[in-house]
């Protein structure tokens, strides 16, 4: 039987057996005990699936791994110890020195920074495309060596919404997968795969653990690519691994190869593996993501509203507002057109009564961090993109005057309270 979202939210990825812990148990443990020699001998040919070594592979993860891979519509998925190392493993499997990848510049600036600095220093070379581009602009950025396409649903900070089936359509147009970071929207809002994707990365420090207690990302495969029909270009994948006694992934474990290799790739050697008790209290934020992404939804428009027809504030970014520039897109990708709790607004008054509307603040916590259940604000000025002067601001696409809001689920009254007083200020 399929069930909703909300259903495979609580109980999806884990099965108890008769008399087992109903809740997933925290498995605290390295090591896994074998009988026989060529019982543990069998897995390191990976000819037989099970626990050797928690740096790899441990139960507590895999069962959320699990769900989150049922959430995304997806055939195997695997938990990694942050959103950055999901989105490096969901690159580099299927990318080596003299690779090239398409990236949209509408990314968190941490991947940014991974892609364009330190990828391109292990010899992966991006090229950067504008997430608005035309299909025939988008192609153009491809190469011979080109191995993969990302972009984010909802991209951080910008809140831009991409064109999913544009650059799904391109990318396999040039014969490559499409990589989605679907940190902001969460498959409760919307579903890449549904629209072309291949690979989802999430940062679960966000919205999927809500709380803001574990920091870990996931990647989860559709299953869809056809890496054999390509295989010129995605040998890792299609030939031989001489580090595993010759397996091939694709034969040995078709739609589940590329997590496979990842799995025991590159966990094995770069061991990125988040601790079984953040993934259990990952677990526990899964359980109620779509109650809170509503509510952080709900909030969001309200308050993108008000602060929209407020005399101080001169713009405001959010996707649910009609006038918005991808309010279109969001209709089209997104559940009802719910985006995600984070808006980002200009003051009138510029630097200073940017600072001055923070420092009024009390409901909201000024951090670095969204979405979670706190409201909280950031100042890009005063924090992320402090040592720019006003001039480098505005060329990096963030004025003096602009805030990022991330709108919990407290009481949308009281957070509009607490943003009047502070306007008063500001
Ligand atoms: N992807 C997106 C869209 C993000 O917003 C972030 C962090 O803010 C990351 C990836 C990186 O995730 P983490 O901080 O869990 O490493």
């Amino acid at each position: 039987m399929d069930y909703t979202i909300n259903t495979k939210c609580v109980q999806a990825g884990y099965t108890p057996g008769n008399g087992e812990p109903r809740q997933i148990p925290i498995i605290q443990s390295t090591t896994y005990k074998y009988d026989t020699s060529e019982d543990m001998g069998k897995l390191f040919d990976l000819e037989a699936e099970g626990y050797f070594y928690s740096r790899l592979q441990n139960p507590t993860n895999d069962y959320v791994a699990a769900k989150i891979t049922a959430l995304e519509g997806g055939t195997s998925g695997m938990l990694t110890s942050s959103g950055q190392a999901a989105n490096f493993f969901a690159v580099f499997n299927i990318c080596e020195a003299g690779s090239h990848i398409v990236s949209s510049s509408s990314i968190y600036g941490g991947t940014y920074n991974l892609l364009a600095v330190t990828m391109k220093k292990m010899g992966v070379d991006v090229t950067f495309v504008d997430p608005d581009c035309t299909e025939e602009e988008l192609n153009a950025a491809f190469k011979e060596n080109t191995r993969a396409v990302f972009g984010e649903s909802i991209a951080n900070p910008a809140l831009t919404v991409l064109d999913i089936e544009k650059f799904a359509h391109v990318a396999h147009q040039n014969g490559v997968p499409l990589i989605v970071d679907n940190t902001f929207a969460t498959p409760v809002n919307c579903r890449p795969f549904e629209w072309g994707a291949d690979i989802v990365t999430h940062s679960t420090t966000k919205y999927m653990d809500g709380h803001a207690v574990q920091v870990g990302g996931a990647i989860v495969d559709s299953g869809n690519f056809d890496w054999d029909a390509y295989g010129h270009k995605y040998h890792g994948l299609t030939e031989p691994d001489e580090s595993y006694h010759g397996v091939i992934y694709t034969k040995q474990f078709g739609k589940k190869a590329y997590i496979t290799k990842a799995t025991s790739q590159l966990m094995r050697d770069l061991g990125s593996i988040p601790s079984p008790m953040n993934c259990f209290l990952l677990n526990l934020g899964l359980e109620t993501l779509p109650l809170r992404v509503e509510r952080h939804c709900s909030n969001a428009q309200k308050i993108a509203e008000y602060l929209n027809a407020h005399e101080k504030v001169s713009h405001v970014n959010y996707a649910g507002l009609p006038e918005d520039k991808y309010h279109a897109l969001a209709q089209k990708y997104m559940k009802d057109g719910r985006t995600c709790g984070v808006i980002s607004f200009e003051l009138t008054g510029g630097r200073d009564a940017a600072v001055r509307f923070m420092d009024s603040l009390k409901l909201a916590t000024i951090a670095t961090h969204v979405a979670a259940s706190i409201t909280m604000v950031l100042h890009p000025a005063s924090h992320t993109h402090r040592q720019m002067n006003d001039e480098q601001l505005v060329e990096a696409g963030v004025s003096p005057g602009m805030i990022r809001l991330s709108i919990g689920i407290e009481n949308v009254d009281d957070i509009i309270k607490d943003l009047d007083q502070a306007l008063k200020n500001a």
